[in-house]
């Protein structure tokens, strides 16, 4: 699979790190446990969104883009790795941020990914919950088109046929870790949400027999919208890349961790982001990978990932947002 024929710009420090976590396979008494740190993918505090990135910036340089426009969540790493790639490469950045999460903490909207999004210069519109936010975004476009501008619009979590490639990219660069270092692995577990991250990886490991089963732990979505969500995304990517369609059964998701919703930590999700400081000194955050830390530690509980396994955890990032729940964290 070769991914060159793609316009790209390189964002990523990588190969990012994969390594095992003694500490915490030895408290949890399970499995053994791997990390692959996606979250050390070095821009501007890091995450998966960066890989996407890559071919999504390379796309709108292509067709002569000025401004990248995209939406998320008040606290979105999408949002915040996105203006800083757009500093990167001399473009502006326009951003939409939905007020999704209910009851936050005083400071939520002034810290975190907000405060480096404003760092980074970007020009930020609020919206209410529950609009179609790619809509929205799209009529920014719209109007930056008519005074002029150069949009390039991306969607939400930059997750279509373009960003994906970055998760496509992710799999052959963690096959080819896995190969240098003599490994296998029985599982890959992640955090799932706006479904690249899961489609990409999902069609790059298929795409070369990597043997390896993905399982997404939801963060909004019930299971079955996800995992449907994340197949369409899977097709459209494998069509990009001309390589035949993928079954639906090869796409698993579980959504036992959301908790109340999107953005609302529940106790599993502060535990695992507790327990994953203290074993391992790593940041975990509230909304993604603490949720999907929170999935794997519990089928290790549950004796779904038995003692003689190999489980890898891909950390998606998002410590940025730690700072939004101060509050939450402190009394945990
Ligand atoms: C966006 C994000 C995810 C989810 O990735 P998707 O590609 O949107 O499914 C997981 N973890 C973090 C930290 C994120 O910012």
């Amino acid at each position: 699979m070769n991914l060159n024929r793609f316009p790209r710009v390189r964002l990523t420090h990588n190969p990012t790190p994969l390594h095992p976590m003694t500490r915490l396979s030895n408290h949890l008494g399970g499995p053994e446990i791997w990390i692959k740190r996606d979250d050390c993918t070095g821009l501007a505090t890091g995450g998966n969104k960066t890989r996407k990135l890559e071919f999504l910036v390379g796309e709108a340089l292509e067709q002569g883009a000025d401004i990248l426009v995209t939406q998320g969540a008040v606290q979105s790493n999408h949002a915040r790795q996105t203006v800083a790639a757009a500093c990167l490469h001399g473009m502006k950045c326009h951003i939409l941020l939905e007020r999704r999460v209910p009851d936050h903490e005083e400071n939520y909207e002034q810290t975190g990914n907000v405060l480096l999004n404003k760092m980074f210069g970007a020009t930020i519109e609020y919206r209410p919950a529950g609009l179609d936010m790619n809509a929205e975004a799209q009529e920014a476009c719209r109007k930056l088109e008519q005074e002029g501008a150069k949009p390039y619009f991306i969607p939400g979590g930059g997750s279509n046929e373009v960003g994906a490639l970055g998760y496509v990219e992710c799999a052959l660069e963690l096959n080819a870790q896995i190969n240098q270092q003599s490994l296998v692995f029985d599982r890959l577990v992640h955090a799932t949400g706006s479904t690249g991250t899961q489609a990409g990886l999902v069609a790059g490991l298929e795409g070369i027999h990597a043997g390896l089963p993905v399982l997404g732990i939801c963060v909004r979505n019930p299971r079955q919208k996800q995992i449907e969500a994340v197949h369409g995304l899977v097709s459209k990517t494998t069509h990009k890349l001309g390589i035949p369609d993928i079954d639906i059964d090869r796409v698993d998701a579980d959504d036992g961790y959301v908790g109340e919703g999107y953005g609302i930590p529940n106790e599993g999700t502060l535990e695992a982001i507790h327990l994953l400081a203290k074993t391992e000194g790593i940041l975990l955050d509230p909304v993604y990978s603490g949720k999907g830390m929170a999935g794997l530690i519990d089928h290790v509980r549950k004796g779904t990932f038995s003692k003689n396994e190999k489980i890898l955890f891909l950390h998606t990032g998002g410590s940025t947002a730690l700072f939004a729940y101060e509050k939450m964290l402190l009394d945990a």
